[in-house]
């Protein structure tokens, strides 16, 4: 018995990949592929044939039916160099395993992120926790000048501490969010989908859906079958509640119905204009 390999994926082990101004994403081991989750799925359900066609069948049935541990059997682990703030973010998904570099141990290195004058930095006016879309290049060059001072200050005080005995551990407390920091982080490929349904997502801050479509590049590397079948049921799917289900069979019947007497919220009712209009 062989392990499995991905050659398009052994290629490209150990590589950078580039996010934002400093960060990256770098393959670092995996265990599996499409036909790990296969072979999984076939010692609940029995052996059948193995053609290609069939296999793909079982992977889409298992993603539709939310049968998940099949998707447990591969795993990744990566290497990823990020905002602190990001890391943040990301840490908040107890599902994967890291090993983070300790500032308590070794010294920072003055990588901060700064956006460019072509990211959006406004507050959005209809999402509290989000960004409006203009970019104005003016302005982002004036925002990128100031955090880039801010960068500097911080760092200085930060070396400054350090020349005069302070401990690292402490000395670190004066640097902002945005400084890089690294981390390992092993996980397997059914909370990695679910990470970035997640973060790929529109609501996601701008900077983690950066990372995560690095990962959903990875993805078509390392499990394309699995990825198809992420793309159809979970990723550009989704769940209908009841009363959605209700109005669009009402609808399909041909029965006119206006939102002010559907009953629904006007999000819901925006799923009904989405089929309709
Ligand atoms: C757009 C966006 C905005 C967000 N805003 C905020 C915010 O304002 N404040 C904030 O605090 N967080 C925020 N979050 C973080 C969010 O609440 C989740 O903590 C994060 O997305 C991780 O999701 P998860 O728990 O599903 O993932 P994981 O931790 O990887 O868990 C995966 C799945 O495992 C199961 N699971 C894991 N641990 C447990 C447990 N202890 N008990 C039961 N089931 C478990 C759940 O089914 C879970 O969905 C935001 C996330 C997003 C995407």
């Amino acid at each position: 018995m062989k392990h499995s390999a991905v050659n398009a994926l052994d290629e490209v082990l150990g590589q950078r990949f580039d996010v934002l101004d400093k960060g990256f994403i770098r393959v670092i081991d995996y265990m599996g592929d499409d036909s790990a989750v296969v072979q999984a799925a076939r010692v609940s359900y029995g052996k059948g044939t193995k053609k290609v066609l069939e296999d793909r069948g079982l992977i889409r049935y298992l993603m539709r039916n939310r049968h998940t541990t099949p998707f447990e059997m591969c795993e990744i682990k990566l290497h990823i160099k990020l905002p602190i703030f990001i890391a943040r973010q990301w840490m908040r998904h107890r599902t994967g395993s890291f090993n983070e570099y300790s500032a308590r141990y070794s010294i920072l290195d003055s990588d901060m992120y700064t956006p460019d004058d072509s990211t959006p930095c406004l507050q959005s006016s209809s999402n509290k926790q989000g960004r409006d879309t203009t970019v104005d290049t003016t302005l982002g060059k004036q925002i990128s000048s100031s955090i880039q001072k801010n960068n500097e200050t911080a760092y200085l005080l930060y070396e400054e501490l350090l020349a005069n005995g302070v401990a690292k551990e402490i000395a670190r407390i004066v640097l902002p969010l945005n400084c890089y920091t690294q981390f390992y982080w092993k996980v397997n490929l059914n909370n990695l989908m679910h990470f970035i349904k997640l973060r790929l997502d529109r609501h996601a801050q701008y900077e983690i859906r950066q990372y995560a479509k690095i990962l959903y590049d990875i993805l078509k590397i390392w499990v394309p079958t699995s990825l198809e079948a992420f793309n159809d049921y979970l990723l550009n799917g989704m769940y209908l509640s009841e009363k959605v289900m209700t109005i669009l069979k009402r609808k399909i019947k041909g029965e006119n119905i206006q939102y002010e007497d559907s009953g629904l919220s006007k999000q819901e009712w925006a799923i009904i204009e989405d089929c309709f209009i």
